[in-house]
């Protein structure tokens, strides 16, 4: 069945993903974004088709259209954007999900939030599973990233148990890939540039903090059918990569695939910067069938060949 689906964040990385599928498997898309860490390069190629449509919007300032479902990806994702303005992104993760819970109510939406593993902060508990309620600290410098995503999903829960909204809560580990911002600030996308430049490539700490990797074909694989399932499952449900790396080894294998001459070098570890991440898979798998395909390597290839071409 066609279905008329707006994505807040469209323009972003994720989003420009997201609204690529969304179209390719028969649907109307609405792409919104003001365009923060988003950009038009992301989404030009879609602009032409008359079933896509870009809106410059700030979800902080409510929002009508008519849709079937929403995708809630609106937020800066990367730490260095984040807290750039932490006011503002507490304010797009809370007042962006209330204008976003009250439109899903009032044209009887399905709304899937798009949240995140910091939710478990430095998490004490490994890997992750989501009953873990997390180690988050709330004054810190990823507070307003962390905390704004713990308070939207409070508020998704309570929308749905006093106003029967149909919700759907995704808890995305690190994803990567392809249309990620060479000045995201992240680190799959700084290691790739680095060692593409032949700059040095910056390791926070000592690089034995651990990340999962997913590919984002696999990603959004996964969000859209979990957007799919049964209205009785809400979540939260972790995604990602559950093949865990440090951060050392990943920019040993980023040189290697790049034939890069960079040299690695350390820089100060940032505060409450996680120590460890993996996600339990356990869930999303048990209700939709999904896991991911794409081993890191074929995955930062693709990345890499992404950077290639738009960069250099
Ligand atoms: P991104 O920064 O590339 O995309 C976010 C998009 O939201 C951008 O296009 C930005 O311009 C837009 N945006 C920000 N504030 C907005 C506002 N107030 N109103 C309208 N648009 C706004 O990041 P991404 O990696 O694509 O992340 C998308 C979503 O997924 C985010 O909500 C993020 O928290 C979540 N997430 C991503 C990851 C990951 O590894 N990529 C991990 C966990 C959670
Ligand atoms: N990181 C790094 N060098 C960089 C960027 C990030 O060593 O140039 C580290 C960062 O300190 C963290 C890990 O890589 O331990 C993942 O950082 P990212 O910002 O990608 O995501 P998050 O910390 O939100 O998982």
């Amino acid at each position: 069945m066609k279905k008329k689906i707006l994505v807040t964040g469209g323009a972003g990385f994720l989003g420009s993903h997201l609204c690529e599928r969304l179209l390719d498997d028969g649907h109307e898309v609405f792409c919104l974004d003001n365009f923060f860490t988003g950009q038009k390069q992301n989404i030009v190629h879609l602009l032409s088709n008359p079933y896509f449509e870009l809106i410059r919007h700030d979800i902080t300032t409510p929002f009508y259209i008519e849709a079937d479902e929403i995708y809630n990806l609106a937020c800066p994702a990367s730490p260095v954007h984040y807290q750039f303005n932490a006011i503002k992104t507490i304010k797009t993760s809370v007042m962006g999900s209330v204008h976003m819970l009250g439109l899903a109510k009032r044209i009887k939406a399905k709304i899937l939030q798009a949240s995140t593993s910091e939710v478990y902060g430095d998490p004490k508990v490994h890997p992750q599973t989501e009953e873990y309620w997390g180690n988050v600290n709330p004054i810190g410098p990823r507070a307003c990233y962390d905390e704004g995503k713990r308070c939207a999903e409070t508020l998704f829960m309570n929308y749905h148990d006093q106003n029967k909204v149909r919700i759907k809560i995704l808890r995305i580990f690190n994803t990567y890939g392809p249309r990620m911002h060479p000045n995201d600030g992240r680190v799959v996308s700084n290691f790739v540039v680095q060692a593409l430049k032949n700059e040095n490539i910056t390791i926070y700490g000592h690089g034995n903090q651990t990340r999962s990797f997913c590919y984002v074909d696999d990603f959004i694989d996964g969000m859209i059918g979990f957007m799919n399932t049964d209205d009785s499952i809400l979540g939260p449900v972790n995604i990602g990569n559950p093949k865990e790396f440090t951060i050392l080894d990943l920019a040993k294998k980023i040189i290697e695939l790049t034939k890069s001459r960079s040299k690695i070098i350390f820089k100060p570890l940032p505060e409450d910067d996680p120590m460890q991440r993996q996600p339990d898979i356990g869930k999303i798998k048990d209700l939709t069938g999904w896991q991911p395909e794409t081993p890191l390597e074929e995955g930062l290839k693709k990345t890499i060949k992404y950077f290639n071409d738009t960069l250099i």
